[in-house]
C-alpha cells in the first residue's frame, strides 16, 4: 500500500505492483499491473484509466480485465468515492466551511422571538445556504431552481423527515435508477403511442458516420413510420437537400397516404442563395440583387478584423458589452443576424477606432508591415 499522500490512495491499488520511485518523479511510480503484467510509469489517476478502462489517460487499457472485473473494480471506486465524501461531509475539510451567518437573521425582528422560534427559521435560513452552496459549488445552472422535480425533491425531503436517509451512491444513479426511471417514461409514451393526440419527441438517430443516400435516409423515415403505425403519419417534413427530397420521394411511393413536404425556410434560404450568386453572365438579376453580397463580405470582414485582432478586439470590449457574433452559415439568415449586430454595436465600433490605445495600436502595426 503508498503512503497517505493525496491521490495515492485507492481500492484499485492492490491490484498494482510498486517497482520502486522513479528517479525525480514527482509522485509518480514505476508500477506493473498483476493482471496483465503491463508495466506503466504513473499514479492513481493513470492506474484508474488502466483497470477502468477509461480512454485518453495516458496509459494502455487493461487487457485481462472482463466485463465482470469492470463492474467490480466500478463499485469499488464507487464505494471508495462515497466513503470520502461520507468522510467529509462528517468534519473533512471543504464540506465544512461555515456558511454565511445565518443566526443574525432571527435577530433582526425584535419582540418576534418566539414566532420565529416555533417557524423555525434559523433552520430554514441554514438550508437556504446549504442549497445555494451546492449550486456555486457545483456549477449548477441557475434554473435549476426553477425546476419543479428540484423543487419536489426539497419539499418531499422536508416533510418525510427521514431520519438517517443516506443520499443515492453515484453507481445507483447511474444504473438502478436510470433504468427504473426510462422504463417509467416508456410506459408512459405507450399510452400516448396509442392515441397520439400528444407531440412527442420520439428519437435522434446519430447518422454522422452514414453515407447520407436516398437509401439509408428513406430507410430511417420507413423505420420510424413503422414504428408509429404508417396509418398514424399524414405528413413527412424534410429540409430541401436533395437526398432527403429522393427519400421523401420513396416514402410518398411506399405509403400513398403520407405527404412529403419541404421545409418552406430551407427552399427560401436556397433561392435567396441562389439570387444572389454570381452567374456566368452577368444577368442583369445579379446586378440588381450584388449589393446583398457585398454587403455580407464587408460584415464578415469586420467581424473577423476585430474578433482575430487581440488588441482590436480589447478595445472593442470597452465599448460594448454585445458579442460580435460568429454565426454558422448552415444556420438559417446568418449573414442578416449578422449584420443587425454590426448595426447595432455601430456606435461601440466608431469609438473604438478614435480610442487613445487604438493610435499606438495602429502605429505599432504598420512598423511591423
Ligand atoms: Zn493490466
Amino acid at each position: 500500500m503508498m503512503a497517505n499522500k493525496e491521490g495515492s490512495e485507492g481500492p484499485l491499488w492492490e491490484f498494482m505492483e510498486n517497482l520502486g520511485k522513479m528517479q525525480g518523479g514527482g509522485g509518480n511510480c514505476n508500477l506493473r499491473c498483476k493482471l496483465c503484467n503491463t508495466c506503466f510509469k504513473g499514479n492513481y489517476y493513470r492506474v484508474k484509466g488502466h483497470l477502468l478502462l477509461t480512454p485518453n489517460r495516458g496509459v494502455r487499457q487493461c487487457s485481462s480485465v472482463d466485463d465482470d472485473m469492470l463492474e467490480k473494480f466500478h463499485k469499488m471506486e464507487d464505494a471508495a468515492q462515497t466513503k470520502k465524501a461520507l468522510k467529509e461531509a462528517s468534519g473533512g475539510s471543504s464540506a465544512n466551511i461555515p456558511l454565511p451567518k445565518f443566526e443574525d437573521f432571527g435577530k433582526k425582528r425584535k419582540g418576534d422571538n418566539s414566532i420565529s422560534k416555533s417557524f423555525n427559521v434559523v433552520a430554514r435560513d441554514e438550508l437556504d445556504h446549504l442549497i445555494a452552496r451546492t449550486f456555486y459549488a457545483s456549477g449548477l445552472s441557475f434554473n435549476l431552481i426553477r425546476s419543479p422535480y428540484f423543487r419536489k425533491m426539497i419539499k418531499h425531503a422536508c416533510d418525510s423527515q427521514l431520519k438517517g436517509y443516506v443520499v443515492p451512491t453515484y453507481d445507483r444513479l447511474r444504473t438502478t435508477l436510470l433504468q427504473a426511471e426510462k422504463a417509467n417514461v416508456e410506459l408512459h409514451l405507450k399510452s400516448i403511442r396509442q392515441s397520439w393526440t400528444r407531440k412527442v419527441f420520439l428519437k435522434a438517430v446519430d447518422a454522422t458516420e452514414e453515407v447520407k443516400s436516398a437509401e439509408s435516409v428513406g430507410k430511417l423515415f420507413l423505420e420510424v413510420i413503422s414504428e408509429v403505425g404508417h396509418e398514424n403519419v399524414v405528413q413527412l417534413i424534410t429540409d430541401n437537400a436533395a437526398v432527403c427530397r429522393a427519400a421523401g420521394l420513396r416514402v410518398e411511393a411506399k405509403h400513398p397516404s403520407i405527404f412529403w413536404t419541404p421545409c418552406v425556410v430551407h427552399t427560401l434560404n436556397l433561392a435567396l442563395k441562389n439570387i444572389c450568386t454570381p452567374d456566368k453572365d452577368m444577368s442583369e438579376r445579379y446586378e440588381q440583387f450584388k449589393w446583398i453580397g457585398q454587403i455580407d463580405e464587408e460584415a464578415k470582414l469586420i467581424r473577423n478584423f476585430v474578433v482575430n485582432h487581440s488588441a482590436a478586439f480589447t478595445i472593442y470590449n470597452k465599448y460594448s458589452r454585445l458579442k460580435l457574433l460568429g454565426v454558422t452559415e448552415t444556420r438559417f439568415a446568418s449573414t442578416l443576424i449578422l449584420v443587425k449586430r454590426i448595426v447595432q454595436v455601430k456606435s461601440a465600433l466608431q469609438r473604438m477606432v478614435i480610442d487613445e490605445s487604438w493610435r499606438f495600436y495602429r502605429e505599432e502595426d504598420s512598423q511591423k508591415a
